[in-house]
């Protein structure tokens, strides 16, 4: 994997912590790709603002994600970052909503890293986007979200060793509250987070980023099978 010519995609990459690992890695100089799902518009000028190509797939559908990564061919990085957060009592909570959480947290990461990993290169770079709520669930009415995160974290050991003899890593990226429009800084919910953490203020999507490119940068090609927090001290 040479550095200055990566081929890179990110799996839910409109908005959030995703447009800003699109953006960090454009600025690289890689070759960039994200997709989206519903947000048209933003995805839109993100491809106009850094020259990374939009391409509108729903992840919960495995075989158009499947699909996707297919047609990108020899990726040096995948990233997954697309993610649903579904909150409540677990007596009330839809069945059916909390069914579609799992699909895109837990099924679409699964089946992205295998089919990436199937075509590429040597050396290459997994990075899934869990949380510290697979480690802490602090609060009430998480548990089917730490459900979805906790089991990002056995997938990254268990494909860490079954990649790693191609030099292939496999890393989880655990952000705490994050200022986006899942989880606002302004948000009801900020003081309560805030309570939880050493450093109280949201994380910044581009603090995420900056992980996410250290894991997929030269000087990380030994770190793997872990989780790596970036959460303010919430999960301290
Ligand atoms: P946002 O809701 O702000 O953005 C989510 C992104 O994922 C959007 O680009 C969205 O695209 C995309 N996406 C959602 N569903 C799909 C889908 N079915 N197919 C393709 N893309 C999809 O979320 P965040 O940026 O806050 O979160 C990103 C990740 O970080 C998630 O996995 C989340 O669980 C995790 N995380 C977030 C924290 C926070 O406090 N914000 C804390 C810890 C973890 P579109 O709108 O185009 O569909």
């Amino acid at each position: 994997m040479t550095e200055d010519s990566r081929k890179i995609l990110v799996i839910g990459g409109s908005r959030g912590i995703g447009a800003a690992i699109v953006q960090r890695f454009a600025e690289n100089g890689d070759s960039v790709a994200f997709t989206y799902a519903g947000s048209a518009e933003a995805a839109a000028t993100l491809q106009k603002n850094t020259g990374a190509v939009a391409v509108l797939s729903d992840a919960s559908d495995r075989e158009a994600l499947i699909a996707v990564i297919r047609a990108q061919g020899k990726l040096d990085v995948l990233v997954v970052n697309a993610g649903a957060l579904v909150l409540g009592n677990p007596l009330d909570l839809d069945a059916d909503a909390v069914d579609r959480m799992i699909d895109l947290n837990v099924r679409a990461p699964y089946h992205a890293a295998v089919e990436a990993a199937r075509s590429m290169a040597e050396g290459g770079r997994i990075i899934i986007i869990g949380s510290v709520n697979g480690d802490r669930m602090p609060f009430e009415g998480g548990a089917a979200y730490a459900l979805t995160k906790s089991a990002m974290q056995g997938m990254a050991r268990g494909l860490a060793r079954d990649f790693g003899a191609r030099g292939i890593t496999v890393n989880v990226v655990q952000p705490g509250p994050t200022d986006t429009d899942m989880n606002p800084a302004n948000g009801p919910m900020s003081d309560a987070m805030h309570s939880f953490m050493a450093i109280k203020r949201h994380v910044r999507p581009t603090e995420v980023a900056g992980m996410v490119l250290w894991l997929a940068g030269p000087d990380a090609g030994a770190v793997t099978g872990a989780m790596h927090t970036i959460d303010g001290g919430f999960g301290a």
